[in-house]
């Protein structure tokens, strides 16, 4: 039987001092109530999602609820579940007013013949499914609305900034099972004061995820118009065949800097079952099992 593995990741922005210890134990927490049911038997696929619902409930991250708000003072979401056995995603995109993206992702996934779903169609899917609507109050927080104010109306205000000036985190989880079967999930609320609709990378398959049995799974986060365009995830992937776990990270990074002046992180499991992660934002908060010890990092 094969031992699981688990990596999980709560951003890669350019997080201060005070916001340090939460985002430890947000990441933290997820790993430890996720890890030992991997350790019983559950499925890389119900790992990751389960893991992501975790931190998406948690207001430290940009995900559900505490997520960024566009442009409109809206929580739009966007979230992605990809099975490596199979190759199947289900993605959603600018959906509103629904604590769990991906567990709707999932929805898509296992009940449509689709992969992604966006906006308002993507709000009715949820609601067929039995997701609680929720009214958009519930996912705002105080911190985001005052930074919301303070950002709106200030003209040199970049979406990319964020990840050089102010914490928030999109969230994902990579898993391989006792099986040996590979999945990732990622979840975000994007990028601040974004234009209504913006989708940005996470729920962009190979973008902001990526998982095939034969090579491994990733999950990226950071600014999503740099990830996308050198489809980060499906990258780090493709070098898991001839570079080590954690130089074929590194490589993806070091390419996203280099080909589009790009800012983020990666996390992953190669098919060995050995972890991978690299970033080149000040700080990134991720975590790992490794021989039965939770490992929690943050700085560099
Ligand atoms: N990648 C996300 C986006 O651009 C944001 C993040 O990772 O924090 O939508």
């Amino acid at each position: 039987m094969i031992q699981p593995k688990l990596i999980i990741h709560g951003g890669a922005w350019n997080i201060p001092d005070e916001y340090v210890e939460d985002h430890i134990r947000g990441v933290e927490k997820a790993i430890n109530t996720t890890y030992p049911k991997l350790e019983v038997g559950m499925s890389a696929l119900d790992a990751v999602e389960f893991a992501v619902r975790i931190l998406e409930e948690d207001p430290t991250y940009d995900a559900g609820r505490g997520a960024f708000l566009n442009e409109a003072g809206e929580v739009e979401l966007d979230a992605i579940i990809m099975d490596g056995k199979t190759l199947n995603f289900g993605a959603v995109a600018a959906l509103q007013n629904i604590l769990h993206p991906v567990s709707v992702a999932r929805k898509v996934m296992d009940e449509t013949e689709h992969c992604l779903l966006v906006g308002d169609g993507a709000l009715s899917f949820a609601k067929k499914m039995n997701f609680e609507e929720l009214p958009p109050e519930s996912l705002l927080t105080e911190r985001e609305l005052a930074f919301f104010k303070s950002i709106k109306n200030k003209e040199t205000f970049k979406t990319h900034h964020p990840f050089e000036f102010e914490p928030r985190d999109t969230v994902g989880a990579v898993a391989m099972d006792r099986d040996g079967n590979f999945a990732v999930a990622t979840s975000t609320g994007g990028t601040a004061r974004k234009l209504r609709g913006r989708v940005g990378d996470s729920p962009i398959v190979g973008g902001g995820a990526y998982a095939d049995n034969e090579a491994g799974a990733v999950s990226a986060t950071g600014w999503g118009e740099s990830i996308m365009k050198v489809v980060l995830c499906k990258r780090v992937c493709d070098h898991f065949f001839n570079q080590s776990a954690m130089e074929a990270a590194e490589e993806g990074i070091q390419y996203l800097k280099k080909r589009v002046n790009g800012l983020g992180g990666v996390i992953g499991i190669n098919a060995k079952g050995e972890y991978s992660f690299a970033f080149n934002t000040r700080r990134m908060a991720r975590g790992y099992v490794q021989n039965g010890k939770t490992i929690v990092s943050i700085e560099k």
